[in-house]
């Protein structure tokens, strides 16, 4: 059985780094933050609405009234003590509580907030946009979000590598998403991270982002499963790629070769190298094989409180890894009528390289054999 991590998650200090974050960039120093992983990454506060302002004094969200004693509650917990809670019952109280809280210039996140709350805010303040700001200090993760990120990921490793035995003629892409979705959890998840891909076959295989269907598996199928378990509002990700029966000399080619591009890009990996050099790392296996163009996606992204969050790792990134960093590296190959193979791990990014957070083994396309205890 796997084990929770003991630490706990604290927020205490974070709205003091983005206080110092609005300073360096002489942006407005006073601010809303509303998208939902910010807020909750600032707060602890996990309801699904509430606005956060942040000035030099004060620390103060906004929400209504199903969510006080909540917000309340969770914000003592994650170590928020000093973050004030405001409830307005109507959205235009909550509004009026905001912007009394502000005066001149304010930063807000112009891609997340409603055009309608933009407008709103606009009428009394000048409203500048931050988008990116609290994402970028979300990337770098604390020794409790790391511990919590690597629980999901031995989950959705241990689901997955129990159950690949199940890929044999006749099983649906559903069932094997229902059986990875119901392990996760008895394992501890509150659930998956994403909705697991589970695509088989020389079509379904072929599409990168394909939602499980009823096809039914059939020997010599490519199979791409895709899978993470979500912990306290932290995710997982990972990819394995198996062969239904034996694989063909292409299908081998093909996992030979994503095997070795992913290798290439792990050992790219480390503080200081930038996000492009990793994906050209395991761009240039393919490019060498002279299929390159059948890696139609970039090579990665950050994992956090969302799924896909900063740095992304593509081809035009200029992003820099920097300790703290928790990124995917995922290449893959596909073309309709072969299917598809992708191999992604979850890794920590260190000084010296990276801690793979992710366990199961991806030496072969054949399915592990089922557990004998
Ligand atoms: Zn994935
Ligand atoms: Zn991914």
């Amino acid at each position: 059985m796997l084990s929770r991590p003991q630490s706990t998650l604290s927020v205490s200090g974070r709205v003091d780094r983005l206080r110092a974050a609005l300073d360096d960039a002489a942006r407005p120093v006073q601010v809303i933050v509303s998208g939902a992983s910010n807020r909750r990454w600032l707060t602890g506060f996990t309801g699904s609405a509430g606005l956060v302002v942040v000035t030099p004094e004060r620390f103060v969200l906004v929400t209504d009234g199903r969510y006080g004693e909540q917000a309340r509650a969770q914000a003592d917990a994650a170590g928020a003590g000093d973050l004030e809670v405001l409830v307005g019952t109507t959205m235009a109280e909550q509004k009026a509580l905001v912007l009394g809280l502000l005066s001149g210039d304010t930063g807000a996140e112009a891609t997340v907030m409603s055009r309608a709350d933009w407008m709103g805010f606009a009428s009394s303040v000048e409203l500048i946009p931050i988008d990116g700001t609290v994402e970028r200090l979300r990337r770098t993760k604390d020794a409790a979000e790391i511990e919590l990120i690597a629980y999901a990921a031995d989950i959705a490793s241990q689901a997955l590598g129990e159950l690949a035995s199940m890929l044999v003629p006749g099983v649906t892409e559903r069932d094997v998403r229902d059986e990875l979705e119901y392990r996760m959890r008895r394992l501890g998840a509150d659930g998956p991270s994403y909705e697991t891909i589970v695509a088989s076959g020389p079509t379904h295989a072929a599409l990168p982002h394909a939602r499980p269907t009823g096809r039914q598996m059939v020997d010599g199928d490519l199979v791409v499963i895709d899978v993470g378990a979500l912990v306290d509002g932290y995710h997982s990700d990972m990819t394995r790629t198996y062969v239904v029966g034996e694989p063909s000399d292409e299908q081998q080619q093909w996992f030979e070769l994503v095997t070795a591009s992913q290798a290439a890009g792990l050992a790219a990996i480390r503080s200081g190298v930038t996000a492009r050099d990793v994906d050209a790392a395991c761009r240039s296996v393919f490019d060498d094989a002279g299929l390159g163009e059948l890696f139609v996606h970039g090579t990665g992204h950050g994992v956090g409180l969302d799924i896909h969050e900063e740095p992304f790792l593509g081809r035009a990134s200029d992003a820099e890894l920097v300790l703290g960093d928790v990124v995917t590296v995922e290449p893959g190959l596909y073309r309709v009528g072969s299917g598809g193979v992708r191999i992604e791990d979850l890794v920590e990014v260190t000084s010296s390289g990276h801690r793979n957070l992710t366990a199961l083994s991806k030496d072969s396309p054949c399915p592990p054999s089922p557990p004998t205890t």
